[in-house]
């Protein structure tokens, strides 16, 4: 440290001047200057020193001999000015690897502030399950994608009850996302012809392992699966797929069969609810 550093009584001769020294105090001179400013009740220095207190914890309850309600409120402000600064900090710097908003009720205003939310745009694992996005426009979450097609490697839309012209507006950046080890887009509402033009666009998806997609919407007769069309039409996607890259661990499921509550699912093999059996 280049300046001197005064001794701690004429520092706090001056609270202003204390004030401004404070940022450059050697750690080691923190606690014999607070428990001098301390005694002195110089309010203003003791919060100011709280807030950049430089060791995990500070131990005030041998100086507390006389409560003292004023210092007291001194030492509480302290610690929420440096939680503050701590918050914005861990906020506004730290970039997040996980984002995870599930079973939420979620507005447009909610998802247009994710596209502008700088900490987001390293993104591995997005988990949005359950949060209903239905009658929303999506052009965040797809400008979100974007912003995180060199990292996310697994996106969790199942439950969002997606439909055709929504999935549309991801498509463009879903195809970027090159890095994706796992998607799951079970129950979602997906026509045939929407799935199919989401399967052309995963050419790009070389790390992907995992892919869970919905059973096309054309596979229902008044709400039941109909047997033949669910194989028939998920055998056509896995054509489709095959033609494109060679998956590795893939399903379409059903949604949830209403007499026996398990779900119809086609992998490899086509695995039929109980009430085929
Ligand atoms: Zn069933």
């Amino acid at each position: 440290m280049s300046i001197q550093t005064p001794p701690t009584r004429s520092l706090l001769r001056n609270e202003a001047m204390a004030m401004s020294y404070l940022g450059e105090l050697p750690a080691v001179l923190f606690p014999e200057v607070f428990k001098e400013a301390f005694a002195r009740r110089h309010i203003n220095i003791v919060k100011e020193m709280v807030a950049v207190w430089p060791f995990p914890r500070i131990a005030v309850g041998a100086l507390m001999e006389t409560p003292n309600l004023e210092i007291y409120k001194a030492l509480l402000d302290g610690v929420d000015m440096g939680l503050k600064e701590e918050f914005q900090h861990r906020f506004l710097m730290t970039r997040l690897e996980t984002l995870s908003i599930t079973n939420y009720i979620t507005s447009q205003r909610d998802l247009n502030s994710l596209s502008c939310c700088e900490s987001l745009f390293q993104l591995k694992h997005l988990d949005l399950r359950g949060t209903v996005l239905y009658s929303l426009d999506l052009m965040p979450l797809r400008a979100l994608l974007h912003k995180v097609e060199d990292t996310l490697e697994i996106l969790q839309l199942e439950g969002c009850r997606m439909i055709d012209s929504q999935l549309n507006a991801l498509l463009p950046a879903l195809r970027q996302c090159s890095q994706l080890t796992k998607i799951n887009l079970y129950k979602n509402d997906f026509s045939m012809h929407i799935l199919m033009a989401l399967l052309q666009h995963t050419d790009n998806w070389n790390k992907i392992v995992v892919e869970q997609y919905p059973a096309p919407l054309e596979c229902y007769e008044l709400s039941h699966v109909s047997r033949e069309r669910f194989s028939q039409l998920c055998s056509q996607l896995m054509a489709t797929l095959r033609a494109i890259r060679q998956p590795k661990n893939i399903a379409f499921a059903s949604k949830m069969c209403q007499r026996c509550a398990k779900h119809c699912v086609y992998t490899q093999v086509t695995r039929l609810c109980r009430c085929w059996h």
